[in-house]
């Protein structure tokens, strides 16, 4: 879940020193090419469009987003419809998420001032099922080609209680047809769990395995945001939620997961290590690669999405150097999103990918292309297959 805006200025931070810091290790590799099903889909919105365009390879600033939310933490947001004119032939898919946590209005904390964002608020989230319903429909009111280009995913449950799955299950059998995924659902996230009415939720509840058990079943693609650390974490820490966070993934490895934002948030910063330590820990892109490296976790996968992300990456020519090495060794399981809001404007949408325009450019094209467009083919179109396929045998 992102920011309120998406135009934040990248500014160095000494955090995202630490996010590289042994760059000169890392560098190489690549491939995979445009998927069938959203070559169609794009051969047709070329057609339609301009159709001198049609035979030409996608432009290096074109993407698939991994990550989108249409409505806010109020439940206000833009239509898919207004949605379809910003990606235009520059976004070929995207998901589809609203966010499931409704802020309270309460007159009693803010009186007249009517809250947006969960930081304008004292007073408690809450989940707010309907966003389901809201996303199935409006979803549903679009043309068999515009549908082809959104992966609906399902959010409006509590990953804190037993029946939570029973949600999940049930939203698949009303609206079968629609949804490739959960999430982006929230264990542990800075200033939000902590305001969420109920019981906090922890990844190691077993309602939790529920619904991993469930997604492993259905191939339900699963987006999880879960902070790897807490605030203000100690340099050459273990980060707190990591040794949790590793174990639920191992789990359920038949489940194919994202963790969103590399498990990182706007002020829990990349994995610090000092340079001096005798036994120095691990840095952030070194946790990261060493479960990309881990067989256990072959199922697991990253997304690089939120401006709150990309200001850590594009800190410093360190940072930025260090990245586009880890992105060239690794984009076969690294997607990029724009963790945008509802989003009032192109400029507003496309700011987040201009962000990491000097990473952009030191990847090998196989790199670009697998990080901008190919992961998530092969991710959500086995989700798209998997979870119909479950909807035949199940859905009566
Ligand atoms: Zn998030």
């Amino acid at each position: 879940m992102a920011a309120q805006t998406v135009l934040t200025t990248p500014r160095a931070t000494s955090d995202a020193r630490c996010f590289i810091m042994t760059s000169g290790r890392w560098f190489h590799r690549a491939l995979l090419a445009f998927a069938g099903c959203a070559a169609v889909v794009v051969w047709m919105v070329t057609t339609a469009v301009a159709p001198r365009v049609a035979a030409q390879a996608p432009a290096d600033d074109s993407f698939n987003d991994s990550h989108f939310h249409l409505t806010n933490y109020i439940q206000q947001g833009i239509t898919p419809r207004q949605f379809l004119q910003i990606m235009g032939t520059r976004v070929q898919r995207s998901t589809l998420f609203g966010i499931p946590l409704q802020q309270q209005w309460s007159y009693s904390n803010s009186g007249d001032y009517a809250p947006q964002y969960y930081l304008n608020s004292d007073a408690p989230l809450y989940y707010y099922s309907f966003t389901d319903a809201y996303v199935a429909s409006v979803f549903k009111s679009l043309s068999p080609a515009e549908q082809a280009r959104f992966d609906p995913m399902i959010t409006g449950f509590n990953p804190a209680d037993m029946y939570g799955v029973d949600h999940i299950r049930r939203v698949l059998q009303l609206f079968p047809g629609v949804f490739t995924g959960i999430g982006e659902f929230t264990i542990h996230k800075e200033f939000v769990s902590a305001k969420i009415s109920g019981e906090t939720a922890s990844l190691t509840n077993p309602a939790l395995d529920r619904i991993f058990d469930f997604a492993s079943e259905s191939g339900l693609v699963v987006i999880i945001h879960n902070d790897i650390d807490m605030p203000f974490a100690k340099e050459n820490a273990e980060p707190v939620y990591l040794t949790q966070m590793k174990a639920l993934l191992k789990r359920h490895p038949k489940a194919t997961i994202i963790w969103a934002h590399m498990g990182l948030g706007r002020i829990v910063h990349p994995v610090r290590a000092s340079a001096e330590a005798a036994e120095r820990p691990p840095t952030q892109l070194e946790i990261v690669e060493g479960m990309l490296a881990d067989p256990g976790l072959a199922h697991v996968n990253f997304d690089i999405s939120w401006d709150e992300v990309a200001k850590y990456a594009v800190a410093t020519p360190q940072t930025i150097a260090g990245v586009a090495a880890f992105l060239n060794r690794h984009a076969d399981r690294i997607l990029f999103g724009t963790d945008t809001v509802a989003p009032a404007s192109a400029d507003a949408y496309y700011a987040v990918f201009d962000i990491w325009k000097p990473i952009w450019r030191l990847l090998t094209p196989e790199a670009s292309r697998k990080v901008r467009t190919g992961t998530y083919e092969r991710i959500f179109n086995e989700g798209r297959r998997r979870v119909r396929e479950w909807e035949r045998a199940n859905v009566k």
